[in-house]
């Protein structure tokens, strides 16, 4: 089954599922991808209505992605903080309120990152699935320093090699579904960057999808390390 944990087979190319294989990673250096190979991640959720939309997305093409989740947001939707997990995909926090880290002191960073961390988790704790180490920068936008102490906690920081562009109310769905196949094209692997916030979001995911794995593209899981 598509997204199982410590599944390292790679499916045969061409592939005729978009289903690729399962990614343990400790550290930044672990995600490395092959030709045709997708990371995908969706941030700033969970969002009543757009998550479980991007979620039955997600399952009709038998795919696993990572969410980032705004802390606040888990807060207030840890149903739905739970049922990402529950339906076999990754976890991770994307700060409390989305401030951008550069422009704001370290302190007020830290504890961003840090609330953020702790409500994902804490939303979590009822279900039997962790939250992953996994963390994006809002914005993308990070610093060196929090960076090396969120290396140094272990905690790996996920950027993107492709935006979608899902955030942009002028494209009409045919432009964005054209744009986010012409970046996948283009770049030829890597982590793709979306919103489960947009109800456009979920709408592009099954023309992507079809779009994608008929050019041979596969979906690759990323899971945390188990720690020894
Ligand atoms: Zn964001």
């Amino acid at each position: 089954m598509c997204g199982q944990i410590r599944d390292f087979i790679v499916p045969p190319r061409p592939a005729r599922t978009l289903c690729g294989r399962t990614l343990a990673v400790a550290s930044i250096a672990d995600i490395k991808l092959k030709h045709r190979e997708l990371v995908l991640t969706f941030d700033d959720g969970p969002m009543p209505e757009h998550t479980e939309a991007v979620l039955r997305a997600l399952d009709d093409a038998s795919v696993k992605a990572t969410f980032l989740m705004i802390g606040a947001q888990a807060s207030r939707n840890p149903d739905l903080v739970r049922m990402v997990a529950e339906r076999g995909h990754t976890v991770g926090s994307h700060t409390n309120h989305h401030l951008n880290l550069k422009e704001v002191d370290p302190g007020t960073a830290r504890a961003d990152i840090d609330t953020g961390i702790e409500n994902v988790a804490a939303a979590l704790r009822p279900s039997r699935f962790p939250a992953a180490p996994f963390f994006r920068f809002p914005f993308l936008l990070g610093t060196r320093l929090l960076r090396k102490e969120l290396s140094s906690r272990r905690i790996v920081v996920l950027d993107a090699d492709i935006t979608v562009g899902d955030s942009d109310v002028t494209l009409s769905p045919q432009r964005l579904h054209r744009q986010a196949v012409r970046r996948i094209v283009r770049r030829g692997s890597g982590m793709v960057l979306m919103h489960d916030i947009h109800a456009r979001t979920a709408a592009l995911l099954p023309g992507l999808f079809a779009e994608i794995r008929r050019r041979g593209f596969t979906i690759v899981h990323l899971v945390p390390a188990v720690a020894e």
